[in-house]
């Protein structure tokens, strides 16, 4: 048996149980599963990994990304990022890795425009670590905007001035705001002001259109949704798992 499997709480919302149970069968790779394992705290991570020798990858998601660090006998993270979506599983050693961060990059790129030069990002949790990571790595300036504000480049939602949505038409949500089963709830931004120079990303995949991509579309932005994001860091998760 070749088992793999998602961490997280909750996870209703998991396309990746999906996504490789039909790979492994267009693949006829009838010894591998793909199996969801909620966890209720992060620290329950060693007995699941005990109970389950033959686990050879785990993809990490909300809230985990970030907690899942102390729990790693090796880090292969970019350089100063904080947060592993993927692990690797050898000899009951858990090697992390973080594939957002190239799922993000490649599937921004062809979206940007030459007035795409700031950006607003919505949440400071583990995926907007790949996604700060990738903006540092565009040049692309950035703020975030958190509950907690606090500290360098991070203001609270009621601190968006009307300058501030003007000139950052790149706006990144990266909060659960809008994901199933909480379709109806939506990141708090003046949507009035938005245009069609500003580019609305929104990590969620499911639905595929959120209330704050249908609002910014409503004013003739740009929007993407994080389906392309989510294949791309799937696939990467694949190769290391079998690299
Ligand atoms: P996370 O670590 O829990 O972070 C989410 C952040 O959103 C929190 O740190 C918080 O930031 C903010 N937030 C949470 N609840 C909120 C609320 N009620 N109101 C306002 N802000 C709230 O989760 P994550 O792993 O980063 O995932 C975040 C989202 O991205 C999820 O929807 C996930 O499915 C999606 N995602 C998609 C992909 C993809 O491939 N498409 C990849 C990764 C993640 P503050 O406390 O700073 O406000």
């Amino acid at each position: 048996m070749h088992l793999f499997g998602l961490i997280g709480q909750p996870l209703t919302h998991s396309f990746s149980k999906r996504y490789f149970t039909e790979k492994f069968e267009q693949l006829g790779l009838t010894d591998y599963r793909y199996e969801l394992f909620p966890l209720a705290s992060i620290n329950e991570l060693p007995a699941l990994l005990q109970a389950n020798p033959s686990l050879l990858g785990l993809n990490v998601t909300i809230p985990y990304k970030k907690q899942v660090l102390p729990f790693l006998s090796a880090s292969f993270l970019p350089e100063g990022l904080n947060a592993c979506n993927c692990i690797r599983i050898r000899d009951s050693k858990t090697e992390g890795y973080n594939t957002d961060v190239i799922g993000f990059e490649k599937s921004l790129v062809p979206l940007l425009k030459t007035h795409h030069t700031r950006a607003i990002v919505l949440g400071s949790g583990g995926a907007a670590e790949a996604v700060l990571y990738v903006l540092d790595k565009l040049g692309i300036d950035h703020l975030t905007v958190s509950r907690k504000a606090a500290g360098n480049k991070i203001i609270n939602y009621y601190d968006l001035s009307d300058e501030l949505i003007n000139s950052s038409t790149l706006i990144i949500n990266t909060t659960p705001l809008g994901m199933f089963p909480l379709e109806d709830s939506l990141p708090s931004l003046p949507y009035e002001l938005l245009t069609d120079k500003h580019l609305l990303y929104d990590l969620i995949y499911n639905p595929a259109k959120t209330a704050f991509l249908r609002l910014g579309e409503e004013k003739g932005a740009s929007i993407k949704n994080g389906e392309e994001m989510l294949i791309i860091q799937a696939e990467e998760s694949w190769k290391i798992w079998n690299a």
